[in-house]
């Protein structure tokens, strides 16, 4: 498991260079499916809930996803880092040195992808 810093954390974000923190993209540990705060938008979330859920919760939740499959398929999961096991990949450390497990960061070409993906839906959700 990789335990990395928040200045470190933000400054991944930063480097996916995404046009909006909406657009900021995190990777579900278990379908590796990539999601970001639109991504939980077009699934019909309200602000709270996404800002809430991005990161901890894969965005199958939102649409009644199936467990994770032992392998990744491409479809996202109901998995969420709230649950009984914990088998996250990331932890962020808080300025307080308090560990918060976390959705591994997108890579800038995994976020850009999304968002352009995002983009051509505009509208027809
Ligand atoms: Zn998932």
């Amino acid at each position: 498991m990789e335990t990395i810093k928040l200045d470190e954390f933000r400054a991944r974000i930063k480097a996916q260079d995404v046009s909006d923190r909406s657009h900021a993209a995190f990777k579900c540990p278990m379908c590796k499916t990539v999601q970001s705060i639109t991504s939980f938008a077009r699934a019909g979330a309200d602000t709270e809930t996404a800002e809430r859920q991005i990161g901890f919760s894969c965005i199958g939740r939102m649409t009644s996803a199936k467990s994770p499959r032992k392998e990744p398929d491409g479809d996202p999961c109901n998995w969420t880092l709230g649950g009984l096991f914990r088998l996250h990949e990331m932890e962020v450390i808080d300025d307080e040195g308090k560990a918060h497990p976390h959705f591994e960061v997108a890579t800038p070409e995994e976020a850009q992808a999304l968002e352009a993906a995002l983009a051509t839906t505009e509208g027809q959700s």
